[in-house]
C-alpha cells in the first residue's frame, strides 16, 4: 500500500510557493511514495521534475486547468490544456493524451456550481485539505453516481503537501496507479489544513501579486 498526494502546486503556480525539489523532499518526508504536480494552466512543472533526480518518489505528471465551467485535474498529460474551454472540451482533451480527468473541490465555497453534471470525469475529488465547506457534497455526489473518488491537499506551500491523497494497492508505476483510479480502488485520507495558516497565505499570495 503506498500513499499519493494527486494535487500538489509548485512555483510554476503563481500563487505556489515551492520548488519541484521542495515538493519531492516534502513527500519523501510526510511518507507519500509520490505526488502529482498539478499546476494552474501550465505544465513548465513536469518538465523540469522529469530532469531531477526525484529517486522513489513517484511525481505523476498533472495540471490543473481552468475551465470556463471550474478547475479541472488532468492527471498523466503531456500536452498542455489551454484554459478557458468548457468542462466538456477540457476532459475530452485530458483523456485523448490518455490522461485522467477529476473534478476539482467541484463544491468548495466561491467555485462555480454544476461542473461535476457537464462532463463525464473519470474521478470526483471529494476531499482537498484547502476546501472547507464542500467536501462532504463532493463526496455524496460521487458516492450517489458511484463515481472513483479521490483526495488532495492543493499544497501551495512544502509543508501542505500529504496533508491528503490516496492510498493505492499497486505496483509504484504511473500506469498503474492511473488505473488502479479510474477502477475506484483508491482510498482516500486527509485533513484540512488550518483556517488561521490558509488566511496567513491568502496574505501572502495578495502580497506577492501587488
Ligand atoms: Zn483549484
Ligand atoms: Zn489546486
Amino acid at each position: 500500500m503506498f500513499r499519493y498526494d494527486l494535487h500538489v502546486h509548485t512555483e510554476h503556480s503563481r500563487d505556489g510557493f515551492c520548488s519541484i525539489a521542495e515538493a519531492v523532499r516534502a513527500a519523501r518526508a510526510m511518507g507519500l511514495k509520490g505526488i502529482a504536480i498539478t499546476d494552474h494552466d501550465t505544465i513548465d512543472g513536469n518538465l523540469e521534475a522529469a530532469k531531477i533526480d526525484s529517486d522513489d518518489c513517484i511525481v505523476i505528471p498533472g495540471i490543473e486547468v481552468s475551465s470556463k465551467d471550474g478547475h479541472i485535474l488532468g492527471l498523466g498529460v503531456s500536452e498542455l490544456i489551454p484554459r478557458g474551454l468548457s468542462a466538456t472540451e477540457t476532459v475530452a482533451s485530458i483523456k485523448g493524451q490518455g490522461g485522467l480527468a477529476i473534478a476539482a473541490h467541484p463544491f468548495g465555497l466561491g467555485r462555480r456550481v454544476g461542473i461535476v453534471s457537464k462532463a463525464k470525469f473519470d474521478a470526483i475529488e471529494v476531499f482537498n485539505s484547502r476546501t472547507y465547506l464542500g467536501n462532504r457534497l463532493a463526496y455524496g455526489f460521487a458516492e450517489r453516481n458511484g463515481l472513483p473518488m479521490v483526495a488532495g491537499s492543493d499544497a501551495h506551500h512544502p509543508d501542505e503537501i500529504g496533508l491528503a491523497g490516496v492510498t493505492i494497492n499497486c505496483e509504484p508505476e504511473i500506469d498503474a496507479i492511473l488505473e488502479s483510479i479510474a477502477k475506484g480502488e483508491a482510498s482516500i485520507f486527509g485533513r484540512t489544513l488550518s483556517p488561521v495558516i490558509y488566511i496567513q497565505r491568502a496574505f501572502q499570495k495578495l502580497i506577492r501579486k501587488l
